[in-house]
């Protein structure tokens, strides 16, 4: 799933805008708590991956941060921003307007906070409880100059195909997809510099290496033809579904549905599936057939104002006019569930945390993985091919 926050437009050549790290300058009245502060945090941004990794001091550049107040600072890390990227063939947003964009520890989050009545506890725990935040000004000011460097750099969609059996159907494509991007290597939690991505989203390019694999190893014969679209740059603003769709390998009047793995997250017993994009296409009656089978009831989108229908690969398909779905784990509001799916978010979203030693359910995963051989096998032997509701947007 890409940040919310991340709108940039990467087969192919990509434009990429980076924030250089540089010197941190932190006003100070305690040396010791600067001690104990450098202890606490290491050496943060000059080991933070590609974007501060050698001639930094040639490009140095300052970020301070200042308060008035009375309390001894006990210091802050600004975490790079990570860089930006966009498409080689979309239109470029000038370097000089790029937003300044950097992250805190949250250790340190209250010096921000300080002066205001609030606390960083106090809003982290009503974002993890899902309610309102307040808003309010920050009497903290912080004062940066950052340099920007572009350059092009090359990632690779991985695509393959099943051919279908059935004379007529199998010129018509059913797309699976997942993305193979990840944070790479970053800012250390917990001592922890690998973001593995485990459920965001290898575990997804797994589910459909394994479904290839078995498909090709049963010999098991399907109507329609399968293309297997393992994307880039996911993160960065959907970079590579986005080159697909402007640039696909099979006529897009081919593709007549994409179902897509953006980090469903097995982290508790599958009874609900939130499907995205529900109520666009008939898509959503083949799902729910396949799932009321199975006993997994499936519900919409609760939190719309998120924005996840946009911010996954089957949005750059929808926008050429295939009709998709994804799926996230779903819960009923108020069940332990729900603390579950809101804990994760808290601790483990595009952090390190998302690893093979993280709490998950097996037997959940398992039956999402069932489920999902089914449905794509019944929209493969369907008769009829998906349509867009009348009505919905993307209809054409
Ligand atoms: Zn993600």
């Amino acid at each position: 799933m890409a940040a919310a926050d991340h709108d940039a437009g990467a087969h192919g050549a990509a434009r990429y805008l980076r924030g250089r790290t540089g010197v941190r300058r932190i006003r100070r009245k305690s040396r010791g708590a600067e001690r104990q502060d450098r202890g606490a945090t290491g050496r943060r941004t000059a080991r933070s991956g590609r974007g501060a990794s050698s001639g930094n001091r040639g490009h140095a550049h300052h970020r301070s941060y200042r308060r008035s107040g009375a309390a001894a600072l006990a210091g802050i890390v600004l975490r790079r921003h990570d860089p930006g990227r966009s498409l080689a063939d979309a239109p470029q947003r000038q370097a000089a307007n790029a937003p300044l964009a950097l992250r805190f520890n949250p250790a340190f989050a209250d010096l921000l906070f300080e002066g205001s009545g609030h606390t960083y506890k106090e809003l982290a725990d009503l974002a993890a409880q899902g309610k309102p935040l307040p808003r309010f000004s920050l009497p903290a000011t912080l004062r940066a100059k950052f340099r920007v460097e572009a350059g092009d750099l090359k990632s690779d969609n991985i695509l393959a195909t099943l051919p279908g059996s059935d004379a007529a159907l199998a010129k018509e494509y059913i797309v699976v997809s997942a993305h193979l991007d990840g944070y790479g290597i970053g800012e250390p939690w917990n001592g922890d510099r690998i973001y593995n991505g485990a459920f965001d989203d290898a575990a997804y390019v797994a589910t459909l290496i394994d479904m290839a694999e078995r498909l090709h190893e049963s010999g098991k014969k399907l109507k329609r033809s399968l293309l297997f679209v393992v994307v880039t740059g996911e993160e960065k603003g959907l970079l590579g579904s986005k080159y697909f769709a402007a640039h696909p390998t099979i006529r897009k009047e081919q593709l007549v549905a994409n179902i897509n793995l953006d980090q469903l997250r097995p982290i508790f017993p599958l009874k609900t599936l939130t499907t995205l994009a529900l109520d666009e296409s008939t898509l959503g009656d083949t799902v729910k057939q396949v799932a009321g089978a199975m006993d997994i009831r499936i519900q919409p989108d609760l939190e719309p104002e998120r924005r996840l229908l946009t911010r996954s690969d089957h949005y750059s398909f929808m926008q050429i006019g295939v009709p998709a779905v994804g799926f996230i784990f779903g819960y009923e509001k108020g069940t332990p569930e729900e603390a579950v799916y809101r804990r994760w978010y808290a601790e483990r979203y595009h952090s390190p945390a998302d690893d093979l030693q993280q709490p998950w359910d097996p037997p959940a995963a398992a039956k999402f993985n069932d489920f999902f051989n089914r449905l794509v096998e019944t929209l493969a032997n369907a008769d009829e091919r998906p349509r867009w509701r009348a009505g919905s947007t993307f209809a054409r």
